[in-house]
């Protein structure tokens, strides 16, 4: 937004007139560091100070709020993969589970920065997968923007040179879910995400070769990935001490939240926390809610937000994946990448620049 406003920011960004933000998800510096020599025009970048840190929790929903909000978790209100809806009584899916009990216009809370453009006259598109068009997250995080569907990474790569080629000023938001989805289901070090790194490098050289004077990318992640084996998966449901008083378990297997009983006694928090931290203190961070909010988690949590996170937080810190394991559900346990935590690997993304943003 700083670019398109004339220049500056945090980034310091010169003036552009027409700015990509290319968003590919689950991909890490440290993995695309490891396969630098198959990502040569991205990992060129990487070595221009060009790494950030995403916020917290290491999740799609979250960090992709933080980006088309500006704001942290704890403001725009979406603080997990499953997150603790109050006033339903229940953990939803923060990325699928929109419905009248978790409204798009309403649960995140924070105007998007295409809302903000679009008040100053300034046009926004978003590139994506046809599914994704209608879905509650586009409503929730990408509303105020054109969405326009295309099906391969080559095609969305055209659909912004199409939308540049109108001229103007103009941001474009482009989603790349590729190499996350290959992650979860092969890992980060299978060949399939291999080769879909080189395309996906492929069409950024290519489309960044042909960036006008006035023409500015970013290419940016939500979050990095760890692969983990299934034989460090930990089920802790059948161990009475760490679901003592608890009601339901949300979050991310590599950052579990548990909501306690409504009305639990006031030490219930600690009690469970000192639980977990007996058994799990050697891999894992493990925080109450005040806890994670005094170190700033969240960031700044507002009142409505408080809820929705758990009272006490686990989140991975060795090569593990947390599971509760009663509920039968044993869908979540073929994923080989994961991600939520605070590890380096989840935390740092990178963040290239091309076109007028070059370094
Ligand atoms: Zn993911």
């Amino acid at each position: 937004m700083a670019a398109l406003e004339g220049g500056g920011g945090v980034l310091e960004l010169p003036a552009a007139d027409r700015v990509v933000v290319v968003l590919v998800d689950g991909l890490g510096s440290a993995a695309l560091r490891a396969r630098a020599g198959h990502a040569r025009a991205m990992a060129s970048g990487l070595f221009k100070r060009t790494t950030i840190t995403s916020g917290f929790p290491t999740t799609t929903a979250a960090a992709l709020s933080s980006l088309t909000t500006g704001g942290r978790p704890g403001q725009h209100g979406i603080v997990g993969y499953t997150a603790l809806v109050p006033e339903a009584d229940a953990v939803v899916n923060q990325l699928s589970g929109w419905s009248d009990v978790m409204r798009p216009a309403t649960w995140q809370r924070l105007p998007t920065i295409f809302e903000q453009l679009a008040a100053e006259g300034v046009p926004s598109s978003t590139i994506g997968p046809a599914k994704y068009a209608d879905s509650g997250l586009t409503h929730a995080i990408l509303r105020g923007a054109d969405y326009v569907a295309a099906g391969s990474i080559a095609e969305r790569f055209d659909a912004a040179r199409a939308l540049f080629d109108q001229g103007g000023r103009r941001l474009v938001y482009l989603y790349v879910p590729e190499l996350d989805q290959i992650a979860h289901a092969r890992g980060w070090e299978s060949d399939r995400w291999l080769a879909t790194l080189e395309a996906l490098d492929a069409e950024y050289a290519r489309f960044s070769a042909r960036l006008g004077r006035r023409e500015g990318l970013l290419l940016t992640a939500d979050h990095g990935i760890v692969d983990v084996p299934a034989s460090s998966h930990v089920i802790f449901g059948d161990v009475p001490e760490l679901v003592q008083g608890v009601r339901h378990v949300g979050g991310d297997p590599r950052c579990v939240q548990l909501y306690l009983e409504q009305g639990s006694a006031p030490d219930a928090r600690t009690r469970l926390a000192d639980a977990w931290h007996r058994r799990e203190d050697s891999r894992a961070w493990i925080a109450t809610r005040e806890e994670a909010i005094q170190a700033g988690w969240f960031g700044e949590v507002d009142d409505a937000v408080l809820p929705r996170i758990g009272d006490v937080l686990v989140a991975a810190r060795k090569l593990v994946a947390y599971y509760d394991g009663r509920d039968g559900d044993v869908t979540g346990r073929s994923m080989v990448g994961q991600h939520g935590s605070l590890t380096s690997e989840e935390t740092l993304v990178p963040l290239l620049r091309a076109g007028a943003f070059a370094l």
